[in-house]
């Protein structure tokens, strides 16, 4: 059966580096490829942490040095990462399509998720990004420029943004043209670029919105059939790490809520993923999220492995 599929992809996919990121793109545009050979339609999303860190970080490090150039906004350094990544990940796909004498089109869309200003999320900063800071030049940043600083584990103090909750993308209609084109589509890069509605204006404000949310609201958007969480481990456990760790093939809504309130799900990792899966999977009948491995992608949507989180109401 031909399903349309969101698959978002986790660090381990594009790695940390651009030399690093060109090598691991023609890793992960394989079993990409293989779900597009099999007559599904594929739509991906990513992760931007380590990139967006760098491009935050040398932005920074280059405004404060004898270069003086501008200051570059965080919504800003998101949007490069979106390019940064699109490029190396549209090439990866288009050439292993090509060497499977595919020739479908692919492009990245700069893509902005809109957030709510006054999301909770927002009187409580807890992603720390860019440079580390001493305790002067941090006071200085939250006179000068009202950022919140907190410090980072003894190792200086860092600039804290919100991680608010996708509410819609900006740019929906013209993914949904081109996968209806038969395209394949990377769209939310690193949850998408955090933007509020002020009139008819888009206004960029400093946020990470998570990824995996961002990838189950595209899902939802596009009426997706599947959502495919790609990272580094093969299924879901419980006790993860502890002896009694138990790997987990499916995953109901009463389980997850009660695994999720048994803490089994590691915040920031593990968590997010499995909140995104129920909530898209919960978002209508009939809608499923898979998380695997990048490598048992194929394997996952055929029903051989991976943790599949469905509705059973
Ligand atoms: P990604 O970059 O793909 O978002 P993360 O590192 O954020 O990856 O999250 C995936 C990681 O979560 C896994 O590699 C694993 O180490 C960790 N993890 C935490 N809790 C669990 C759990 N209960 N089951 C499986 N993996 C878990
Ligand atoms: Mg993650």
């Amino acid at each position: 059966m031909k399903d349309k599929i969101v698959v978002a992809l986790g660090g381990n996919a594009l790695g940390k580096n651009p030399e690093e990121q060109l090598q691991l793109v023609k890793h992960t545009a394989k079993p990409i490829v293989d779900l597009i050979v099999a007559g599904h339609e594929v739509i991906l999303a990513h992760g931007n942490g380590p990139q967006v860190g760098m491009i935050n970080l040398a932005m920074s490090t280059a405004s404060q040095s004898e270069a003086k150039t501008p200051e570059m906004p965080f919504p800003e350094c998101g949007a490069m990462s979106q390019g940064y990544i699109g490029y190396h990940l549209q090439n990866a796909i288009r050439e292993e399509l090509l060497n499977r004498n595919m020739a479908i089109p692919v492009a990245t869309v700069i893509t902005q998720v809109i957030v709510d200003k006054n999301d909770p999320a927002f009187q409580n900063p807890t992603k720390p990004i860019g440079a580390f800071y001493s305790k002067e030049e941090a006071e200085q940043m939250v006179a000068e420029k009202g950022y919140v600083m907190v410090e980072d584990a003894g190792r200086g103090y860092r600039r804290v943004v919100a991680s608010p909750m996708p509410i819609d993308v900006a740019e929906k209609e013209t993914v949904k043209a081109l996968v209806e084109k038969g395209h394949v589509v990377i769209t939310v890069g690193g949850g998408g670029i955090p933007v509020y509605r002020d009139g008819n204006a888009l206004v960029g404000i400093p946020a990470v919105i998570d990824k995996d949310f961002a990838s189950a609201k595209i899902a939802e958007l596009l009426d997706a059939d599947y959502l495919i969480i790609l990272t580094a481990v093969e299924k879901v456990a419980i006790n993860f790490g502890k002896p009694e760790e138990k790997w987990l093939s499916t995953l109901s809504s009463e389980e997850a809520n009660q695994y999720i309130a048994e803490g089994h799900f590691a915040p920031g990792s593990m968590l997010p993923k499995v909140q995104a899966a129920l909530k898209f999977a919960n978002s209508k009948p009939g809608r499923k999220a898979l998380i695997t491995s990048l490598e048992k992608a194929k394997e996952g949507i055929d029903g051989i492995t991976g943790t599949l989180v469905v509705n059973y109401k």
